[in-house]
């Protein structure tokens, strides 16, 4: 479950809306107590997805070819990711998951989105249609490293 509040969707929404055709992402920060995951803030973060990202991503798993396109692919940098931890975490916070868009497809997982998805993470996935915002959903993984619906509460 996660708990979430109408103005974070709208600000992942705009965010999606912002860098399309391309997909955005962004970093989930808040508080996780058992099941369920209270958003209380959305930071969004370059796409720096790039040719090197794609090479580095294919050397681990080659049956996947990437294209270097961040049309349809996303990368945070670990970089970001490595700060926004610690600064989750100087407020008694943590990052609760990952927020990326899929432009001109629907809010579903991709293999690779599965791939490289982490345990515990709730995985937000907004559609762009044609440069609209439509469809918001959230995803965790389950114990066989299959992704479920995950249920939003908005609060
Ligand atoms: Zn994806």
């Amino acid at each position: 479950m996660l708990n979430i509040q109408y103005d974070q969707i709208q600000k992942l929404k705009v965010h999606a809306e912002k860098t399309y055709p391309e997909e955005c992402c962004g970093l989930l920060v808040g508080k996780i107590s058992g099941e369920s995951k209270t958003l209380i803030d959305v930071k969004p973060t370059d796409n720096s997805w790039d040719q090197q990202t794609a090479d580095q991503f294919m050397t681990i798993n080659s049956s996947q070819w990437r294209s270097s396109s961040k049309a349809s692919s996303f990368s945070i940098a670990p970089i970001v990711l490595l700060k926004a931890q610690k600064d989750a975490r100087d407020r008694q916070l943590d990052i609760i998951g990952i927020y990326h868009s899929h432009p001109d497809h629907q809010a579903i997982p991709s293999e690779f989105d599965r791939a490289i998805a982490w345990q515990r993470y709730s995985y937000i996935i907004i559609s762009v249609q044609q440069g609209k915002a439509g469809e918001l959903k959230s995803w965790r993984l389950d114990d066989n490293h299959q992704f479920q619906l995950e249920e939003m509460l908005i609060v």
